[in-house]
This record gives C-alpha cells, sequence and structure tokens, in this order.
C-alpha cells in the first residue's frame, strides 16, 4: 500500500497517467476498511472508525491519498529536489514553490552539500591564485 501510494503520488507530481496496479490497490484498501467521513461540529471532517483494525486504518490513507492524488485538496504534489530523496511530497506552502519534502533532513543536507561545494571550489580558486603569483 506505501509503495503503491508512493508510485501513484510520484506519477502524478509528473502528472503522468497513474500506473493501473497502484490505483487497484489504492481502491481495494479504501474500500476494504469501515472508515467513514464525518462532521463535526466544528465543521471539520473527521474518520470515523469501525474498529480498531487494520483494514479500516489503511481505508483512511487511501481515502487520503485519493484526496490529494485526485487534486482535491488545497495543494500541490512534488517531488523533493534531493537527488538521493526525489519522494513525492504534498506542498501546502503558500506560493507552493517547496522544493524538499523536509527542509530538516532533505532541506537542510542540500544545503550543506551545496555548502560543501561551494567552500571546495572556493578553496580551489585560492589555491590556484596563490600558485599564479608565486609563479609570477
Ligand atoms: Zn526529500
Amino acid at each position: 500500500m506505501r509503495e503503491a501510494i508512493h508510485a501513484a503520488a510520484t506519477v502524478a507530481a509528473t502528472q503522468n497517467a497513474l500506473p493501473a496496479s497502484a490505483v487497484k490497490l489504492i481502491n481495494e484498501c479504501s474500500i476494504e476498511g469501515r472508515a467513514a467521513a464525518t462532521l463535526t461540529s466544528a465543521a471539520e471532517h473527521r474518520w470515523w472508525l469501525s474498529s480498531a483494525s487494520v483494514e479500516d486504518a489503511l481505508s483512511v490513507i487511501a481515502g487520503d491519498a485519493i484526496n490529494i492524488i485526485a487534486g482535491e485538496r488545497d495543494g500541490k504534489l512534488a517531488l523533493c529536489a534531493s537527488p538521493t530523496c526525489q519522494a513525492a511530497f504534498f506542498d501546502t506552502s503558500q506560493s507552493r514553490n517547496s522544493r524538499w519534502c523536509d527542509m530538516n533532513t532533505c532541506g537542510n543536507l542540500q544545503k550543506k552539500a551545496r555548502f560543501n561545494a561551494h567552500r571546495r571550489k572556493n578553496l580551489g580558486i585560492s589555491r590556484m591564485s596563490l600558485k599564479c603569483s608565486l609563479s609570477i
């Protein structure tokens, strides 16, 4: 189920046709559970579970995934910009231009990698200019 949502969300983020096997599995999980959408007096959507079964919990996850992949939620499916991650994530930022699935992990890793690359480049330049000034 996790793989199916991952596969479907990744493809949906690039706006391609969803893989049939992933769609089938998500739908099966959604149908098998007995979770129902309920409304609270605070006008909020809350899932009601008939039991604490795995099927019900998976049904809620499938239902949420369907909402997101179908574009019914306020946000945008995107792929993480980290080359080692590339996970699909749901961007709910106001500008909808978040680049990383998680700023604390992928975002910081990328920043660190950029910083190190920048430092290496600068060190290379200063070493080169040092060599040049010695040869003059
Ligand atoms: Zn990531």
